[in-house]
């Protein structure tokens, strides 16, 4: 996907820790992310950068979420970008539903990210269509993420868990080499401590399945001592 068509999301948080593992999160789904602590910034920034969507906390310092709502709302510039509220688990989604304050969606606190993304792309679909682009295509192969499903040339690529990331992170940045410890960060996360030769093993299951036992053209490329990458030239 090319990165100018990555959909925006601003998160309005003061919980830094919180926007750490919500930017980590979405960057990974492949959206692009900024981020406010507070509702001032958070207006300021709407208004240049005119985000795809707002991922708005209710608790605040200084302005609460909602008032940021309907400042956005009344602003011609970012009247029409969605926002989802942000929440305490309980009475708050009550009275954030009940004030009517124009969010198009809410989430209660905890969340797991995978509920979030999914929100996120819905209501992105709704919004703008054709931006949530759940599609992934390269060469003969198409990755439905929402469907978690792999075609290659019309037939069923069955993929384990590790296998479906690894070749996502590919397909999102189709022709750049990345090397085995890039890899491990994103697809097994920075806190898991993993052997770079399981890179190698998981590569392996994605080429076997993929290629179905070398019927088909082998697009994953090894580059000697850097990596690997998606690609039409195979080694
Ligand atoms: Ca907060």
């Amino acid at each position: 996907m090319n990165a100018a068509l990555k959909p925006l999301i601003l998160i309005v948080e003061d919980e830094g820790d919180l926007v750490t593992l919500l930017k980590y999160n979405l960057e990974k789904e492949g959206f692009r992310v900024m981020s406010a602590a507070d509702g001032e910034e958070a207006l300021l920034l709407a208004n240049e950068q005119t985000p795809h969507l707002v991922l708005l906390d209710w608790m605040l310092p200084l302005m609460s979420g909602l008032e940021v709502c309907r400042q956005l709302r009344r602003n011609p510039k970012t009247r029409d970008i969605p926002v989802i509220m942000l929440t305490a688990r309980g009475e708050e989604t009550d009275k954030v539903r009940g004030l009517n304050s124009g969010a198009d969606d809410y989430i209660s606190k905890p969340f797991s990210p995978t509920e979030l993304v999914a929100r996120i792309r819905a209501v992105l679909r709704r919004a703008s269509p054709g931006l949530a682009e759940e599609l992934l295509r390269f060469s003969d192969i198409v990755m439905d993420l929402a469907a978690h499903r792999v075609r290659r040339a019309g037939r069923d690529v069955h993929l384990g868990p590790t296998e479906f990331r690894l070749l996502r992170h590919f397909m999102q940045h189709p022709g750049r080499v990345f090397s085995r410890e890039q890899l491990l960060d994103v697809v097994w996360g920075h806190d898991v401590y993993v052997e770079p030769r399981t890179v190698d093993v998981h590569i392996r299951r994605l080429r076997k399945a993929l290629n179905n036992d070398d019927e088909e053209a082998d697009l994953i490329r090894t580059v000697r001592s850097a990596g690997y990458a998606l690609d039409q030239k195979s080694a």
